[in-house]
């Protein structure tokens, strides 16, 4: 049976990287999540939108094992993942950013992102000293790919600057980048372009469109600005309540109806779909 075309993945042929299956989260009463069931495949940039508070980051929560799901299933590259410790799934090659900076405040810039080559780094690597010429060559390694990102997301003029002093648009970037140096196959991002302008979106964009052309990741993106979830993005999952409302394409799946009545009220969605059709 083929797909229906408003859903299906331009990259439908590729195997699938991400695989969620029924998955529930509830806080308290409250459920977060509610059956909540998608394919990424590899190479697609996979938008996940829907107003606050809809459940999005607790998706990638449990995606990513900060949360487990109480029903459910999250496979990665064909493997079941469901409940392993977040450290676990970083080491198959997930990486993630976080709505809310978690940069280590009073260290570099350079420092920041080398923390995120820690998933490559043996025990060995992180200071034995009978193993030291070993940890050297390892720890060159390391500092080679962190230049490589640095000079990739255009960082080499604030290397050295404290992560805390620079603007928030660049402290962003930078956590984009000290996920990227972990070389992963699932880059996760949440909201990463939260308090830019016009310049700065459209510079990360960028580097998400380059990052799967030249470093080959599958992105999964939680995004509220429309303009650019519409320009990136191959496929779209709407969340509303916990529940994906609308999928598809990104127009397609951001014009659905169910989608501006979550965005506007179903009174303004009634009005607003009278004024269109008019
Ligand atoms: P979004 O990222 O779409 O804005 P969240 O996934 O953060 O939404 O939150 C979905 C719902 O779950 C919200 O009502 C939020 O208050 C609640 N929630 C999320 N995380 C927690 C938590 N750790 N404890 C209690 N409630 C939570
Ligand atoms: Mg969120």
């Amino acid at each position: 049976m083929t797909e229906p075309s408003a859903i299906r993945s331009p990259h439908a042929d590729r195997p699938v990287v991400l695989s969620c299956a029924g998955l529930n989260r509830s806080f308290g009463g409250l459920k977060a999540l509610k059956d909540a069931t998608l394919d990424i495949h590899e190479g697609e940039i996979f938008g996940l939108v829907g107003p606050n508070g809809s459940g999005k980051t607790t998706l990638v929560n449990v995606v990513t094992g900060f949360y487990p799901p109480e029903s459910g299933t999250v496979t990665l590259f064909g493997e079941p993942i469901t409940g392993l410790a977040p450290h676990r799934i970083a080491e198959r090659g997930v990486a993630r950013t976080f709505q809310n900076l978690a940069l280590f405040k009073g260290m570099s810039v350079l420092d920041n992102i080398l923390i995120g080559r820690h998933v490559h780094m043996r025990p060995s690597a992180l200071g034995a000293l009978f193993y030291w010429w070993w940890a050297q060559k390892e720890e060159l390694a390391n500092r080679r790919m962190v230049e490589e990102v640095i000079e990739f997301m255009q960082l080499q003029d604030i290397r050295d600057e404290p992560v805390d002093v620079i603007p928030l648009g660049l402290q962003k970037r930078v956590e984009l980048a000290r996920a990227l140096v972990a070389e992963p196959r699932l880059l996760i991002l949440d909201e990463p372009m939260a308090g830019m302008n016009q310049e700065e979106k459209e510079y990360i964009a960028r580097f998400i469109l380059d990052a799967r052309e030249e470093r080959g990741v599958t992105v999964l993106i939680i995004e509220h600005h429309m303009d650019v979830v519409t320009a990136i993005c191959d496929r779209v999952v709407v969340l509303s309540y916990g529940e994906i409302i609308s999928q598809g394409r990104p127009q397609e799946a951001i014009g659905h109806p169910k989608v501006i009545s979550a965005y506007l009220g179903e009174r303004a969605a009634k009005r607003y779909q009278r004024e269109a059709a008019s």
